[in-house]
Parts: C-alpha cells; sequence; structure tokens
C-alpha cells in the first residue's frame, strides 16, 4: 500500500507528464479507445461509419466536399489516420507543381488522400491506388466512386504493397510513375521505395511524397532518403492530422537520376 505521503509527492511529477502529453493522451482516446468502444457498441466498423456520415452530408460528384466531410467527421467525431487537410495541402500543391501523367498511391484506406490527389491531376492523367488492407477496399472504392471518379481516372488495386509492386508493370500496365504519395504502414515506407527502385517503376526526376514521417514516424526511410545520394530530400513540417498540438511532417524526394 502506497502510502498518502509518497502519492503526494509524485502527483506533481504526474501533473506535469498529463500536461506534457495531453495531445498524444487525446489522440489515444480519440483514435484508438473511442473508435474501439463504438465498434464493439454498434457491430459496424468506424470506416463505414464515417462512409455513412460523408454519404449523408456530401454532395455527390463534388470532391472538395466529399474531403470537406471527411474532414468535419474527424474534427467532430472520431480520428482516421488520412492525410488531412493541413498536409493535404502541401500534398496537392506538390502534385499540381509536378503536373504528374502517372500516379501511384500507397495506402488508400478510406480513399481520402485518393479523392485529394485525384481531383488535382490533370487532364488525361491517372491514379493507381494499392489498398493494402482488404478491409478498407469496399469503402474506398464507394468514396473513390462519390466523388465523381471512373476507372478510367482512378485505378483501384488491392493486396499488400509487397506483392501489388511487382506486378503494377505486367498486370496494370504501370511502365513508371512520376509521383507516388505513401501514406500506408510506416514500417514499410523504405522497402517499399527500394521495391520502387528494383522494378524501375520510378520515372526520371519522379517524386515521391511521404506522410507521417514525423510522428508515427519513419526514421530509417528518412535516413535513406537523406543518404543513398538518388534523391533530394526535404521535409515538409505540419501538424498531425486533425491535432494541431502534435508536430508532423511531410517528406518530398526528388529523384536524381533515373530513379
Ligand atoms: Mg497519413
Amino acid at each position: 500500500m502506497v502510502s498518502p505521503a509518497i502519492a503526494l509527492a509524485f502527483l506533481p511529477f504526474l501533473l506535469t507528464l498529463l500536461i506534457r502529453y495531453r495531445h498524444y493522451l487525446a489522440l489515444l482516446c480519440r483514435a484508438v479507445l473511442v473508435p474501439w468502444l463504438r465498434d464493439r457498441a454498434t457491430g459496424v466498423p468506424r470506416e463505414h461509419r464515417a462512409f455513412q456520415y460523408v454519404l449523408a452530408h456530401a454532395v455527390p460528384g463534388d470532391p472538395r466536399h466529399v474531403l470537406h466531410a471527411f474532414d468535419r467527421w474527424c474534427d467532430r467525431r472520431e480520428h482516421l489516420s488520412s492525410v488531412g487537410p493541413v498536409k493535404g495541402r502541401i500534398v496537392e500543391r506538390l502534385l499540381r507543381e509536378r503536373a504528374p501523367w502517372r500516379v501511384l498511391e500507397l495506402g488508400t484506406y478510406c480513399g481520402y488522400g485518393t479523392v485529394l490527389l485525384a481531383q488535382a491531376l490533370r487532364p488525361g492523367a491517372r491514379l493507381y491506388t494499392v489498398a493494402v488492407d482488404p478491409r478498407h477496399v469496399a469503402v474506398a472504392e464507394k468514396v473513390i466512386r462519390l466523388a465523381g471518379f471512373d476507372e478510367r481516372t482512378v485505378e483501384l488495386v488491392a493486396g499488400p504493397s509487397e506483392e501489388v509492386i511487382p506486378r503494377l508493370r505486367p498486370r496494370h500496365g504501370l511502365a513508371a510513375a512520376d509521383f507516388v504519395f505513401m501514406d500506408h504502414g510506416k514500417r514499410c515506407y523504405l522497402r517499399d521505395l527500394r521495391l520502387l527502385e528494383g522494378h524501375g517503376l520510378l520515372a526520371t526526376g519522379a517524386t515521391i511524397v511521404a506522410d507521417n514521417v514525423l510522428f508515427p514516424g519513419a526514421p530509417h526511410f528518412l535516413q535513406y532518403a537523406k543518404t543513398c545520394g538518388k534523391y533530394r530530400c526535404r521535409v515538409h513540417r505540419a501538424s498531425l492530422e486533425y491535432c494541431p498540438g502534435i508536430p508532423d511532417g511531410v517528406a518530398e524526394l526528388r529523384c536524381l537520376g533515373d530513379g
């Protein structure tokens, strides 16, 4: 049994910890505990709940409105791990600057990043998006179609990225990507970048943009990008999606050679 005097002595320390890490505790509640409890209570997965909200509030065929509905859901209800509006503006600016013809997204999740990328494509450009988790494919497909994009603009490919990447050229006709957006498992970033290199899927001068490189973080990916000599690497600092108190960043890699 801890004496009250000892417990009181630790109180300032505990309060300091709570204040210092309050944003992370709030994230733990909003991203893990509350959705888990609602999953159990309703029997409906969080991604499906989010889609029902978007379906009820977004204007079909209007990608901006679909993204805005997602943002409102995440701000007011539950946290979803998409790129979000703040980092989304960085990604969209980079995409518009590069004006690529062939875009590859790794990590479709609910389709937020897919819609963000697709609405910024130049006419005639094509987006291949890889849904690494089969549980989210149905929601992502409905979100993409709700936003008004058909198979000619967005091709949704389901499967683990390490299996899909080698098939992109022979089965899906992607010769090489000019722009790659990574927003799947952070531990997969480096492996998949090397897979893209190994299969010659990075076009000359291609741009690779990776989300969440500071939180949860992808240190090995960043170290490789900065030291391998194949890329010019820059980190655009921002905050975690829907959590202004948690620093995060988007990495921009520009291929220096032939990929
Ligand atoms: Mg992300």
